[in-house]
């Protein structure tokens, strides 16, 4: 039977690795998200997983909220992902040569996101977002781009100008490194302020070949678009011939099979993909209109390649969970389900305990912020009591919950997070509630 400890947990193995992790790793870790530095404490360093459960090295177990940062929708280890993969490994690892699975990821790809025409795969996010800005900028021949305060599309030179997560966390959300030269193309704007938007691109009439944007921001803490944001900007890049690039790393067949183009009604001219597409595999994917994409090498100038882009048993680890989630449409309305509950019953305690917390939810995203500010953009979310969050994590994670060690990220739910667990998140969190005011 599921139940959550009572007392704090022992992670001294956890804490060993990480002393000797500091010694070969900057940080100790291998991506910044994953210390510790805005709660306190050391990271858990984990062992094994399975469903809603992670296990760490001391033999705990937490109920997890990050679910690797997303891609694993159908929780961790799902058996009809491991078995394509065992199925996969039999015939060798790589190739460097085309395999029919990359047709057959690409072609359920384009049948989930119909705006997708032609799509190329890469090994992440950072590399689809990094190849997609190329790709709009040899189409259109220009060579700014805008993007939205707080957002976070990777970590490609372009991109770490006003960046959300980590970047954010860590105070440097405009990293030492990136040259002014590349800083200058990227103009950054508030999210959901359509008229900042339009006297950006006035200002720079002619010369911004993309904007690229989270349609729902999960990198600032879950934000949502206002309403008729999204078709606000598609006009307005209609308008000025812009390309329209929707980053769906995190919202990519997770907010619906074909994402938050789907939920919203609103057809980018290119997307982003990542994360679920390669079921806990390194994969990314970008695409789009043909006319676009058929400037990327070898059909066109546009060069962008990979070594192991496309990779034998990525794909095949992709398209199992892609297949899994485009035959079981139900999954969505009860991850949706399963979320509210969660959110709501997340207002609720606040309330009971005199805060008046914002929760904001997009299907199985959401955010607990701590500020009784509504939260639309950075400037609202940077209102949140960041250290009262730390003490809320620290509690959390003693009662074996797992949340993201930072305020401003989304948390995922999967599909095996049943009813009976949101009762033990939910007790968890009314303790720590308490605990950390
Ligand atoms: N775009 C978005 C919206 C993301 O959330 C992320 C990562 O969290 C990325 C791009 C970068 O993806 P990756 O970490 O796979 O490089």
């Amino acid at each position: 039977h599921d139940s959550l400890p009572t007392t704090p947990l022992s992670l001294a193995t956890s804490d060993a690795l990480f002393t000797r992790a500091k010694n070969h790793i900057p940080g100790g870790v291998n991506s910044p998200v994953r210390a510790f530095r805005a709660v306190g404490g050391h990271p858990v360093f984990m062992q094994s997983a399975k469903g809603a459960w992670l296990t760490d090295v001391d033999g705990n177990r937490y109920l997890d909220f990050i679910n690797s940062w997303g891609p694993m929708i159908l929780g961790h280890a799902p058996e009809i992902v491991l078995e394509a993969v065992r199925g996969a490994i039999g015939n060798s690892l790589s190739f460097g040569a085309p395999t029919q699975r990359e047709v057959e990821m690409a072609e359920l790809i384009k049948q989930m996101v119909p705006s997708i025409e032609k799509v190329r795969l890469v090994n992440s996010g950072t590399e689809a977002t990094m190849s997609a800005i190329r790709v709009a900028r040899g189409y259109t021949g220009r060579n700014k781009i805008i993007k939205f305060e707080g957002c976070y599309h990777g970590h490609g030179d372009s991109f770490l100008i006003a960046a959300g997560s980590g970047a954010l966390t860590l105070g440097a959300p405009d990293s030492p490194g990136v040259t002014q030269g590349v800083a200058q193309d990227t103009l950054t704007v508030p999210y959901n302020d359509l008229p900042a938007v339009e006297r950006t691109i006035a200002a720079n009439d002619g010369q911004v070949a993309a904007l690229i944007l989270e349609p729902v921001v999960g990198n600032m803490g879950l934000v949502a678009p206002a309403e008729g944001y999204l078709q606000g900007l598609r006009d307005l890049c209609t308008q000025h011939g812009i390309v329209l690039i929707f980053d769906e790393v995190m919202t990519g067949f997770r907010l619906a099979r074909g994402g938050a183009q789907e939920l919203y009604g609103i057809t980018p001219d290119m997307t982003t993909l990542g994360k679920i597409i390669g079921g806990g595999m390194p994969v990314g994917a970008y695409g789009g209109r043909q006319d676009i994409m058929d400037n990327v090498a070898p059909a066109g100038k546009v060069y962008q390649a990979g070594t192991l882009s496309g990779n034998p048993i990525a794909t095949a680890a992709g398209i199992a969970q892609l297949t899994y989630l485009q035959q079981h449409p139900e999954l969505y309305d009860q991850l949706n389900r399963t979320t509210t509950r969660i959110a709501d019953g997340t207002r609720q305690i606040c309330r009971e305990l005199g805060l008046n917390y914002t929760v904001n939810q997009v299907g199985s995203m959401f955010s607990v912020f701590f500020t009784d500010q509504p939260v639309t953009d950075l400037e609202s979310a940077k209102t949140s009591n960041t250290e009262a969050f730390g003490r809320y994590f620290q509690a959390m994670l003693h009662r074996g919950i797992y949340l993201a060690p930072a305020q401003y990220e989304a948390l995922f739910v999967s599909t095996a997070m049943t009813d009976d667990l949101v009762a033990l998140y939910l007790t968890a969190c009314r303790e720590s509630m308490r605990e950390a005011h």
